[in-house]
Formats: structure tokens, C-alpha cells, sequence
């Protein structure tokens, strides 16, 4: 306090206490992000809770036979294209049969045998071709039937589905809200303390070397429990903390320059007074103090006690001053308001 420190020192204490402050900052993250870590609720399970396994199955049950209808449609389709051809072909045969056996008949005479087999198999063949046709298109409109029905079932099943995974992911978020609120509470439950041990430190141990210590502290965990609120809490919350906590700083810093301005700080005061008696002045109103030994005396000007009978040793003692210079006995008097004489 007395000597002051050289320059190239306080530049050293002041780089190492910034050093400090980033390593506080450092460490405390490590803690938190080791409390951050801590497992959440299992989404996949939540959700498996709330959806019927039997649904799942009957789902992807209905899919796979969606997927073998269409295949099967587009074969029929296939098969119904193929046939179609066959018909005309088939079709075009008979009647170019037909007309070479009217012909014949036509003459009068006698069709060969040859040419009645071959009429009636090119018959055959329209018939058979036809029949072909006429049941792929039979078979895709019961297919179709059943894809209907599927589609039914798919959309019932759908809404039954999105019903319970609505519920499966409100369960979740339920507990994972809850999750981040207690992952909230352990951080701050970490740096609140650290924080109100720092402020206590900093505000009692004013003539502390280790003052740059503290403030190093104090100054990282007000960083932290800002960041910590910053992340955990909604925006609108964290205004009114943030300004709460900003009203509650300044506030604190007024009221201590306020009451420094109004009390003067002790050594402050026993400066200023010591230089009074050693200069023969008031220390209140700086007025000429009759250089007379051994007398009680109050200033004449503004009637402060400035000379007392020790209530030790019945000596005449400094009344603002701490100590009797007569047997040493000290005194709170000399701190308070001086008493004015009658
Ligand atoms: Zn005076
Ligand atoms: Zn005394």
C-alpha cells in the first residue's frame, strides 16, 4: 500500500491475472461441458412406447402388398396389350378363311377338308386369344378391387399411426424439456456458487494482495452463469435477468461510491486529521487550534472536541485521533461523527 509498486511488476501481475481470468474461463468450461454431457431421454424408446408394434408390422405388411398389386396390374396389363394383338391377328386369319370357304360354297362345290380344319382352328385361336384377354382384364379389376381396399386400410392405418407419434414425440419433448432444465439447475448450482464465493471475496478482502486473484474469478464466473442463462433460458427471460442482474451491478457500485463520498475511507481520514493537529487546525473546519499543552479544548469555530480526558489515564488526549499519547489506549471514539462540545 505504501510503497508503490514498480511498473514492470504491475504490468507482470497485470498479464498473469488476465492469464488467470482465461484459465478460470477454460476450467469452468470443461465442468460444464462435462455436466452438458449428461445422457437425455432416448427418443427412439419414448416413440416405440407410444406406437403399437402390431401397427409397424401391419404397415409394412401393407406396403409390400401395394408394391406385389402393382407388379401383378402391370403384367395383366402386359398380358391384356399381348393378347390384344393376338386377336386381331387371329381375327384377320378367319375372316380371310371364311370368305375362301364361302367362295367354295359360293361355286357349288364341295370345300376342301383342308380348308374346313383350318377355318375352324383359326377360330380356335380367336377364341382362345379372346378368352385370354377377356381374363387378364377380369383379373386386373379384382386386383384393382383389392388394391382399393388396401388404400382403405392404409389411410386408416395412417392416421391411427400419426395419432401415437404425435404422442411418442409430445412424451419426448416433454422429458427432454425437463432434461435441459436440470442440466440448466446442475451448471447454475456450479457457477452461482463460485460466483457469490468471488463477489464475497472481492467486496470483504479489499486490502487482500490476492485481490487480482479474486477479480479474475469474479469476473470468469460472471461470464459463465451470463453464458449458462444465455443458453438455457428463453430470449424474453434472459432480457429481464440480464437487465435484473446489470440494475443489481451498477446499483451495488453506486451505493459503494456513494457511501465512500459520504465516509471517507479510514486511512483517509486519519491522514487528513494528522496533518490538522500536526499543522494546529481544526480537522473539521480547518480553523487555528492556541498552540496550549495539557487542556481540554473544542474548536472555537465549529465546537468539535478536539483535546479529551483518556478514559484510561486521565490525560489529555487527541480526541480524533485513534491512540492516548500519553499511555497508548485506543480509542473507536476518533471514527465517528466528532461530538460537538456545549
Ligand atoms: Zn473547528
Ligand atoms: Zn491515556
Amino acid at each position: 500500500m505504501t510503497s508503490p509498486t514498480p511498473r514492470g511488476l504491475r504490468w507482470t501481475i497485470w498479464l498473469l491475472s488476465t492469464l488467470l481470468f482465461f484459465l478460470f474461463i477454460w476450467l469452468q468450461g470443461f465442468v460444464l461441458e462435462d455436466i452438458n454431457d449428461q445422457e437425455g431421454p432416448d427418443r427412439q424408446r419414448i416413440q416405440n412406447e407410444h406406437i403399437e408394434a402390431e401397427l409397424v408390422e401391419r404397415e409394412s405388411q401393407l406396403k409390400r402388398q401395394a408394391r406385389e398389386l402393382e407388379r401383378d396390374i402391370a403384367r395383366q396389363e402386359e398380358i391384356k396389350t399381348n393378347r390384344q394383338e393376338s386377336m386381331s391377328v387371329a381375327q384377320r386369319t378367319w375372316n380371310q378363311f371364311a370368305q375362301e370357304h364361302r367362295r367354295v360354297l359360293d361355286s357349288g362345290r364341295q370345300p376342301p377338308a383342308e380348308l374346313s380344319t383350318t377355318l375352324k382352328e383359326a377360330q380356335t385361336l380367336y377364341m382362345k386369344a379372346t378368352d385370354e384377354f377377356e381374363e387378364a382384364n377380369t383379373k386386373i379389376s379384382d386386383l384393382q378391387q383389392i388394391q382399393h381396399t388396401i388404400a382403405l386400410e392404409q389411410e386408416t392405418l395412417d392416421r391411427a399411426l400419426s395419432i401415437q407419434r404425435g404422442d411418442g414425440y409430445s412424451a419426448y419433448m416433454t422429458l427432454y424439456r425437463a432434461h435441459r432444465w436440470r442440466v440448466a439447475a446442475g451448471k447454475l448450482s456450479f457457477v452461482v456458487p463460485l460466483f457469490v464465493l468471488a463477489s464475497w471475496l472481492v467486496a470483504r478482502k479489499r486490502k487482500s494482495i490476492y485481490r487480482p486473484v479474486m477479480i479474475a474469478l469474479l469476473v470468469s464466473s460472471f461470464l459463465r452463469v451470463g453464458l449458462v442463462m444465455h443458453e438455457h433460458f428463453p430470449a424474453e427471460f434472459f432480457k429481464y435477468v440480464g437487465i435484473i442482474a446489470s440494475v443489481i451491478i451498477v446499483l451495488g457500485f453506486l451505493v459503494h461510491a456513494l457511501r465512500s463520498a459520504a465516509t471517507p475511507k479510514e486511512d483517509v481520514l486519519l491522514r487528513r486529521r494528522r496533518e490538522a493537529y500536526q499543522k494546529n487546525c481544526c480537522p473539521e473546519c480547518a480553523y487555528t487550534v492556541p498552540d496550549e499543552e495539557g487542556t481540554t479544548m473544542a474548536c472555537a469555530a465549529c465546537g468539535v472536541d478536539l483535546f479529551t480526558v483518556c478514559d484510561a489515564c486521565d490525560g489529555i488526549r487527541h480526541e480524533l485521533l485513534p491512540h492516548c499519547r500519553h499511555c497508548g489506549a485506543q480509542s473507536e471514539r476518533w471514527r465517528g461523527v466528532p461530538a460537538v462540545a456545549h
